[in-house]
């Protein structure tokens, strides 16, 4: 059984007070809404600025944190960057890789990404890889190629024992904080395309072990639809999980 994740990305928003106080809005609102609850996990992934101070209010809660993305390398002379040595220091357990807006509007290539997700791995985080195919490969009919490329890069240099770690987020771009979403028979769909391919690069035990979440326009009146399918094992949430209420709910329903 996988157990559903609910994972919030902060994406570049909150100063250190707000961050501070959502993330105690979140912890609060699972005690009182899912005490001692282990059914779903849920992850918050603040900008690297915010993680030291949302991680002291995280710490000996059941709140897991996570970072947006990570460097290659550990360290050296790369201005801006930031490791997953670093992450790891600051008590992450989890690392989104290959976020769309990474991808679209920061060029990162399908290669970056592959180096991005081995260096997440060898750091011990819990990498929660990114993929999704843009409105013009959707309308000419090459959103499952275009996706399958895109995992197939990612992963090439996995062994199966790495690729059981990971989790998927099938977002597709077009459906990224535009209020606009896949209906949850499409993400379904989409997810099983994902499994079907770790399956052929790995092996069974791989594709069932992995969670494949759908991510984009997640919203607490939509969630229920996506949580519904068999091979969509939670949600990657960008805008609305910048309100603790609504946040908590979803997870609610996970
Ligand atoms: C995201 O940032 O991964 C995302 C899915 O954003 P939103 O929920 O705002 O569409």
């Amino acid at each position: 059984m996988r157990r559903p994740l609910m994972a919030g990305n902060w994406k570049m928003h909150l100063t250190l007070d707000a961050a501070q106080a959502l993330a105690r809005g979140v912890v609060e609102g699972l005690e009182r809404a899912l005490p001692g609850d282990d059914g779903v996990e849920v992850a918050l992934c603040p900008p690297f600025t915010a993680l030291e101070r949302v991680g002291r209010v995280l710490e000996g809660t059941p709140v897991a944190l996570g970072a947006q993305d990570l460097f290659w390398e550990d360290q050296g002379a790369y201005t801006g960057e930031v490791s997953g040595l670093q992450l790891v220091d600051l008590g992450c357990r989890y690392v989104i890789v290959g976020h769309s807006e990474r991808r679209h509007v920061f060029g990162e290539s399908n290669q970056a990404v592959q180096r991005k997700l081995g260096a997440a791995l060898r750091h011990g985080l819990a990498p929660i890889l990114c993929v999704g195919e843009r409105i013009e490969e959707r309308r000419a009919g090459r959103a499952d190629s275009w996706v399958q490329d895109q995992l197939r890069t990612a992963v090439a240099e996995l062994k199966p024992g790495e690729a059981r770690r990971l989790t998927i987020a099938y977002e597709p771009v077009w459906a990224i904080g535009t209020g606009e979403h896949a209906s949850g028979e499409e993400a379904n769909r989409m997810a099983g395309v994902i499994r079907s391919l770790l399956e052929e690069l790995f092996d069974a035990q791989v594709a069932a072990a992995v969670r494949i979440l759908y991510g984009g326009s997640v919203k607490p009146a939509n969630v229920g639809e996506f949580l519904a399918q068999p091979q969509v094992d939670g949600a990657l949430v960008g805008g609305a999980s910048l309100e603790a209420e609504g946040f908590v709910a979803m997870a609610v329903e996970a």
